[in-house]
């Protein structure tokens, strides 16, 4: 015996579990997800056919050598072979009764149809002969023959799967008929036939009768699948490691075609479109697995078994209810009926949507099969982002496959529903979006030229790329759905027209996509809003409220954002973007008038009439926010953002001048375009804004003071309870904060005065800067509170301008993997993770017990939520509609982190 064991039955896992020092997650890295579960389902007593499994470290060592197989590991298969012989009491390449096996691929993780898989290994015409004596079947016997031809031909040697396609397309109308199972013994006899002339023409050798060889080169092609395009392309786009190979799963045949007691299906333990306890599935009597799949004869539902096979049902109900009880969840099972006689091929957690994802995880725990942590952690940030975004009605969904317009398949890269015209090109997807008609873009694959397009397009479909190609990036960034990578469709930009296996999409023709599933269908599915009441979604949002440490605040600007974002659980309003207030049209017109004031009494006069809509406004953020704490920003942007664009007012100019019919309004433009002249900077970004707008401007930071002191003062009276925070941004040095400070107490204490009342409020910062960061504890002197601005601070840090940098060269970064991710997007915890980390640190270490939060749009993004919590703020802050999303994702950082 060589000294590393490359085979295992499937009757050996505790073998397997010490190969590898006993953990389950090793074994399916050993075994792949296929074949450790065969071995547990071995364990578990649930009839699996005989079967045995070579480890995925056989395949890395056969690919790493120079495909040749690891010393020792042919011997071993030939004594578990020997095994599977006695177990089944038949002989491989018996001519009287032989043994027919599988030879399937199996990864660690499930990449559906990327790698190979040959069956009905063991078939040549002797032991074909000795298996019609003993069925009396020579159809099927046929039938199986012809698709190990078939397979082996493609699998193994390569061959198109088109000259046998046109074999089987020929005789079925010579028959006349539709199917391939109307297909008589002689016909499929004499497929078998030119079958293995394809395959002597197109490999200048004889299809191999002996059993042995078709099984070596077999498990060679399955070794070798493991670095075929399709498999490593799929690894790329669904981030799995390429050394983890595959594994080799060697299974005896049962055959689900012998008759009418036989049969074979796929079946999930419980719904997994709506999540209810019951079995679900489709099978069919007398087929084979691929007829499932393929969706050629259509199916029946699995619950017909128990009127046609009784007793069958009995055992597979029993069996399903064992599985799900094992796996603490809900499986998902492959099973053929050989003559009335039950295997299980497969099982694995099943796929759900995530309607059932949360009725499923909150029924197990009721049902006592895992506790509310375990359901926590079973829920995705996606499954909750589900129910915040359009979707398909399921029922219109299944009602389009059933009627056969599911169209293609890819990558679901951003999730959501998106029904549309299908544009094949980004000039007209944006012509036809801008003028109303709501339209899908599908293209080859997008480039940066594309983006126009792009943010037209009600949905993104591309024929090749992967989970970070261009589309799925641009996508994800501006919340498109988007299906990417389908690779069948043929996409011809010269005649304007997709086809997927003969079906023709025109331009212009409606398609609907589902970039929550991958699907692709012709014409419209209905759509539904989804709303945050599903009861067993807001049950998983109160328990993971019960487990995480760090607060959801939400950044709300109006009084109606805040009433949603405490619906949605938020715990308070993180960033309160004063701005937003100003540039209300019916506002804007004020605010240039204080912009352009020539004299202090000029803007003053600017500042009483915007003083009451500040006021009001506030009082309606209080009164919403009662109890919880209020953020208010001071004025962040720089000046001209308020006023009309240069380039705009010049050509307005230069076209008055050379007309000359109206001298006032020149007189009137040109000194406009003067003062507009006079606050244009070079880097906006960098320059007089934020504090140094309020230090420049002292009398615009006194009117919001006033106006959030006023407004405390009168919705304190009404019994509210306010806690106002008043927030400066864009601090870098101390100095600014101090300034700040005794502007903004010797107003609040006066309009305190005024009114005779006493309102609590807090004086805080925001950390946008890398000098802010670094001199924090100088900062915490003054500031009550900080919170990461990680728009500006990630900007500063890169020395990235983000409006420029996004539409261009961050896509090319992250498709050329320069950076792992968008920054502006997912906290990049190297660099700006550093400053945050430090400032909390020095800020506390002045002013023990600070609060700190974030306020930056990735307070609403998993991975940096996780970051948040490792870097023990108080809360994150994030848009409304992402603090469910929030709340479930500090609750899975507090599980992982404690
Ligand atoms: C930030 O910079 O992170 C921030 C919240 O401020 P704004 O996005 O308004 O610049
Ligand atoms: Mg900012």
């Amino acid at each position: 015996m060589s000294a590393k064991k490359w085979v295992f039955l499937s009757s050996e896992v505790e073998d397997a579990e010490n190969h590898v020092g006993g953990d389950w997650d090793s074994v399916r890295g050993l075994l792949g997800g296929k074949g450790a579960n065969l071995a547990q389902m071995t364990r578990l007593g649930v009839p699996v056919p005989p079967s045995f499994t070579i480890t995925t470290e056989a395949c890395n060592s056969f690919l790493a050598e120079g495909e040749q197989f690891p010393a020792g590991m042919w011997e071993e298969v030939l004594v578990a072979l020997k095994s599977i012989e006695k177990s089944t009491g038949k002989i491989f390449g018996d001519p009287n009764d032989p043994l027919l096996i599988s030879c399937r691929s199996g990864a660690k993780f499930s990449m559906p149809g990327m790698m190979d898989t040959v069956l009905n290994i063991g078939l040549n015409d002797e032991t074909a002969q000795g298996m019609i004596t003993l069925t009396d079947d020579p159809r099927f016997v046929y039938d199986a023959y012809r698709r190990l031809v078939q397979m082996y031909g493609c699998v193994v040697m390569n061959i198109s799967d088109h000259p046998f396609e046109e074999v089987l397309t020929e005789y079925r109308a010579k028959r006349g008929v539709e199917q391939d199972s109307e297909l008589t013994a002689e016909d499929l006899q004499a497929i078998t036939g030119k079958f293995q002339e394809i395959y002597r023409s197109n490999t200048s050798t004889d299809f191999p009768t002996a059993p042995l060889d078709q099984l070596r080169l077999a498990t060679e092609a399955v070794f070798k699948s493991w670095n075929g395009k399709r498999a490593f392309d799929y690894r790329n786009a669904a981030n799995i490691a390429h050394d983890l190979g595959t594994a080799v799963n060697i299974c005896t045949m049962v055959f689900g075609n012998m008759g009418d007691t036989s049969g074979t299906g796929v079946a999930t333990t419980r719904n997994v479109s709506d999540g209810s306890k019951v079995i679900s599935g489709d099978y069919l009597t007398n087929a084979q697995g691929e007829d499932v799949v393929a969706g050629t004869r259509p199916t029946k539902e699995i619950t017909d078994m128990q009127a046609e096979m009784p007793q069958t049902w009995g055992e597979f109900e029993g069996i399903l209810q064992d599985l799900e009880l094992k796996y603490r969840d809900v499986q998902d099972v492959e099973f053929t009926i050989e003559r009335g006689r039950l295997w299980f091929l497969q099982t694995r957690d099943s796929k759900r949507t995530a309607n059932a994802a949360v009725k499923i995880a909150v029924d197990l725990v009721s049902e006592g099969l895992i506790n509310r942590e375990e359901a926590v952690c079973r829920i995705s940030p996606d499954h909750v982002d589900f129910f915040l975004h359009p979707q398909f009605i399921e029922s219109a969904k299944g009602e389009a496959r059933k009627s056969g317009r599911l169209y293609t398949r890819g990558l679901e890269v951003s999730p959501g529903a998106a029904v549309g015209a299908a544009a094949f090109d980004a000039d007209l997807a944006e012509e036809w979006g801008k003028s109303g008609r709501p339209v899908i873009m599908v293209r080859p694959e997008t480039k940066p030229d594309d983006v126009h397009g792009m943010l037209a397009a009600e949905g993104i479909l591309t024929c090749r790329g992967g989970k970070t190609s261009h589309a799925a990036l641009v996508a994800r960034q501006f919340g498109t759905p988007a299906v990417v990578g389908c690779t069948e469709i043929q996409l011809d930009l010269e005649s304007r027209q997709m086809t997927v296996g003969g079906r023709v999409i025109k331009e212009g023709e409606t398609i609907s996509l589902d970039g929550s599933t991958g699907e692709v269908f012709i014409d419209a599915i209905e759509t539904f809003a989804p709303e945050l009441d599903d009861p067993n979604l807001l049950q998983i949002l109160d328990w993971a409220d019960e487990l995480r440490r760090l607060q959801v605040w939400a950044n709300a600007d109006y009084p109606e954002d805040a009433v949603r974002a405490r619906k949605f659980g938020a715990q308070g309003i993180g960033l309160c973007r004063t701005e937003h207030m100003f540039f209300d049209p019916e506002r804007l017109n004020t605010v240039q008038e204080m912009i352009l004031a020539k004299s202090s009494e000029e803007r003053q006069a600017s500042l009483d009439k915007l003083l009451p809509l500040q006021r009001d406004d506030f009082a309606g953020l209080f009164r919403a926010m009662d109890g919880l704490p209020v953020i208010i920003r001071l004025l962040d942007p720089p000046m001209h953002e308020f006023l009309p664009s240069h380039d705009d007012l010049l050509v307005e100019v230069t076209e008055l001048r050379v007309r000359g019919d109206n001298p006032e309004l020149l007189a009137e433009k040109e000194a406009l375009l003067q003062s507009v002249e006079s606050l244009r900077e070079a880097n906006p970004m960098l320059g007089l804004r934020g504090v140094r707008l309020g230090i420049h401007r002292p009398e615009v930071t006194r009117m919001q003071v006033r106006a959030i002191i006023e407004a405390a003062c009168e919705v304190a009276s009404e019994g509210v309870d306010v806690r106002p925070e008043v927030m400066i941004p864009l601090t870098s040095h101390v100095n600014e904060l101090a300034t700040q400070q005794v502007e903004l107490e010797t107003v609040a204490k006066q309009v305190m005065k005024e009114k005779g009342a006493k309102v609590a409020y807090k004086f805080g910062t925001m950390i946008e800067i890398p000098r802010a960061a670094l001199t924090a504890d100088q900062l915490a002197e003054h500031a009550e509170f900080f919170s990461y601005g990680t728009n500006d601070l990630t900007q500063t840090t890169f020395g990235i301008s983000r409006d420029d940098a996004e539409a261009s060269f961050l896509i090319e970064y992250q498709e050329k993997g320069v950076l792992p991710s968008n920054p502006f997007d997912t906290l990049d915890q190297g660099g700006v993770g550093q400053l945050v980390t430090m400032g909390v640190q020095k800020g506390r270490a002045t002013r023990p017990g600070m609060e700190i939060g974030i306020c930056g749009e990735h307070g609403g993004d998993p991975r940096s939520i996780d970051f948040c919590h490792r870097a023990g703020l108080n809360y994150v802050s994030c848009s409304p509609f992402r603090v469910p999303i929030a709340r479930l994702a500090a609750a899975h950082a507090a599980i992982e982190h404690g």
